[in-house]
This record gives C-alpha cells, structure tokens and sequence, in this order.
C-alpha cells in the first residue's frame, strides 16, 4: 500500500530525517489557520497518491494565510490523474538552492535492495534515467548488511550528492527497515539556500505481507485502491486484479499462478488471480464467480481445479450451487482433474448449462477460454 505524503513526512520525521513543518487538513477554513501558524506564507500541496502533482497543479505556494485558504480551495477537489484531492498539506516554504533524489527499492530480480541517487531531482527519475543515464547512481544493497555508514557514502559519491546526505541515506534506509516498506522515495530531497538539507517530497510503498506487524495504518491498508479487489478482500477471497480478458479461478495458489501462464502462453491475457483455495465449498465458488464476473472487463472465465484432499465431485457440486445463485453472463470452460475427476465431470454434464463447456486437460481449457475471450 502507499502512503500519502504527509504520512511519509510523517515517518521521515520519526526517524530524524529533517523535514519542513507541514499540517494537514481537509478544509479550506483550517487551512488558513495553519497557514498562520507557519508563519503565513506556506506551500499547498495536494494529497493524492500520485506523483507530478506540481505540474498538475497540485502544489501552490500562498502568499499568506487568505492565500491559503483560496488556494486550499482550488485544490481540494480536484482530480490529478484520475485521484480525487480530499486533503491538502501545507508546508513552511523553503528556499531551494539545489534538488536531489534518494530512494530504495525492492530488486525483487536480484534479491537485493536498490539504492537510487541523483544530483538531478525535482522532476520524475524515470525521465532523468530516460535523457540523462548517468546522472543516476545504482547501488545494490544487501538486505542482511543494511547501508551502513559507508555504503551511504558510497552511494552519496556515486551520484554526487552533498556529504551532508549521507546521514539521510542511512535514516532512510531505517524507514524502509523498520517500516516494512518496498520502497522509500525522497524527491526532491533538498539543500536550502542556508545549506540545510531537507526532505521536501517523500513517498512510501509498505510491504502489504507485513500489515499485521503495522497497526497503526490498519484501516486504510484494508482499503484496497480497486472496488473489485476491495469486494474480493470483504469476501475473503485471495484475489487480485490483473489488465487481462480472461477470469481465472483455481484451487492453490501454486495452480492459479500456473493457468495464469498457459493463459498468457495461449495468446491472452488473464483478468485476475483468484485461488479459492482447498475447500472450495458453494459458498466460496458463488463468492469467487460473482466478483469475477462482475469485472467489465472480462469475456471468459476459466475455472482451474485439481482435486486433492477436496475431490472434483465436492467442487462440481460447489459450481452447480454456485450457478443457482451467481447469474452467470459470460462463457465458462471447466477443468476438473485429479481426485473423483470422471464423478465431477458427470455432476456438471448433468447441470446442462448453456454457458458453461467443460475440458480435460489445462492447455485445452486456457485455449478455448482464450478462442472465447477473442469471439465476444
Ligand atoms: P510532485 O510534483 O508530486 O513530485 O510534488 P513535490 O512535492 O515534489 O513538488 C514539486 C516541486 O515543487 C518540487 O520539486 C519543488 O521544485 C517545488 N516545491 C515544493 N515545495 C517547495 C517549497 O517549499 N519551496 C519551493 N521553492 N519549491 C517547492
Ligand atoms: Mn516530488
């Protein structure tokens, strides 16, 4: 899950990382009198979860506290890229002399952490990468070493940033640590015109496996950013929306992972994961079968299951419940393999259901769900 900014300010600060005074509010009102708490002249900055909110207009700077409010106003509200503004934060300004960037990533490929610096911050990495590809230090991080002191040299020399960053460097990479995060972002990281180093933009992805260790964003983290993901999570379903045609419903994570695959290897693309697990009662298949037909954007649902300790008989009886209460719209290809195989492939013979094809093998399967994907 990601943090808003001002979260992230917020951790950031836990850590000793040095950050502007900034309060957040949801009303215009407020927002003027934090203003002059700060001092009067302040930065807005719109809360959304999305970067390039400076170019969309997302942050302002007010002249003074009426400023503030007026401006607290335009923003809150608006829509930068597809997210709708609902707080605002505003921030002392600060005088910029020069911006970095500074993150850690999550190498999932390499089995490291990434470390990325560049003495060109302010704008989106991926652009500075894009133009100027050296102006962006990587350095591999090993989980169980840490950055230490030296290896936040080492970074803070190979993207030529100030001594004074090393600190910061070693601060953040505690963030990540002690916050399960995957990914921690600092842009821009700043040096004021006094010589003060200064998080002015931060971004925090947390590891979502660790939720139960990170009470305190315990009710946002449920809240999942897409509604069908949010409706799978209120069923207890394992489900995850993918940018696919093809629904996909199996038994075992191992096996949904696998169909995922011969789905793709068939020329498509799968709409979801979606594992309904080892017993896969009715009620589970319903649950699953209405969540995932009800994505717009799928035309087929493949249906994965190898009967193990729950044997195919169980599972065909669970779908021709589920069919009884699921109003089913698109084509579904069933494969039923393994325990009581034969037994549950009679049981959905009998059911007859003009939308519902049954295959032996999972190639077979994943290339008619693909030809029916195409067809409609
Ligand atoms: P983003 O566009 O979503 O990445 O939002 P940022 O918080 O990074 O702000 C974008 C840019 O606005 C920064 O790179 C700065 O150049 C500028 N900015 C933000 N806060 C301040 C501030 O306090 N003073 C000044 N002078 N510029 C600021
Ligand atoms: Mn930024």
């Amino acid at each position: 899950m990601d943090l808003f900014e001002h979260q992230a300010r917020e951790l950031f600060e836990e850590h000793g990382i040095p950050v502007p005074r900034a309060e957040v509010t949801d009303s215009p009102k407020e927002a003027r009198g934090i203003a002059r708490r700060l001092g009067g002249r302040v930065v807005v900055k719109a809360q959304v979860k999305t970067g390039g909110r400076g170019k969309a207009g997302g942050v302002k700077l007010a002249a003074d506290p009426a400023a503030a409010e007026l401006t607290a106003r335009q923003i809150i509200g608006m829509d930068i890229k597809g997210h709708t503004v609902g707080t605002v934060m505003l921030a002392e300004p600060v005088d910029i002399e020069s911006e970095f960037y500074v993150g850690y990533v999550l190498d999932r490929a390499a089995g490291r952490f990434l470390a990325i610096a560049s003495a060109e911050g302010g704008m989106e990495i991926e652009e500075v990468a894009a133009r100027r590809p050296q102006a962006v230090a990587r350095v591999h991080i090993d989980p169980a070493e840490g950055v230490t002191t030296a290896r936040a040299a080492e970074i803070a020399e190979a993207a030529g940033l100030p001594p004074q960053t090393v600190d910061v460097l070693v601060r953040l990479w505690n963030v990540l640590v002690r916050e399960d995060a995957v990914l921690v972002e600092v842009n821009p990281l700043v040096r004021t015109a006094r010589g003060q180093i200064l998080a002015l933009d931060g971004k925090v992805t947390l590891d979502d496996n660790a939720q139960f260790r990170q009470a305190r964003w315990g009710d946002q983290q449920a809240a999942h950013d897409d509604p069908l993901e949010a409706a799978a999570a209120a069923k207890g379903l394992n489900y995850v929306k993918l940018d696919g045609e093809v629904g996909v419903i199996g038994n075992g994570a191992g096996l949904v992972m696998s169909t995922l695959d011969v789905v793709a290897g068939c020329g498509a693309r799968p709409a979801n994961f979606l594992d309904i697990g080892g017993g896969a009662s009715a009620q589970v298949m319903a649950d699953g079968l209405s969540v995932v037909l009800s994505d717009p954007a799928v035309k087929s649902v493949l249906v994965n299951v190898f009967g193990g300790i729950t044997a195919c008989d169980a599972v065909a009886d669970g779908i021709v419940r589920a069919l009884e209460t699921v109003r089913v719209t698109k084509p579904l290809v069933v494969r039923l393999d393994g325990n009581n195989a034969a037994r549950g492939r009679a049981i959905l013979d009998g059911r007859a259901h003009p939308l519902v094809q049954q295959a032996t093998t999972m190639d077979g399967a994943a290339r008619r769900a693909a030809q029916l994907a195409d067809a409609t």
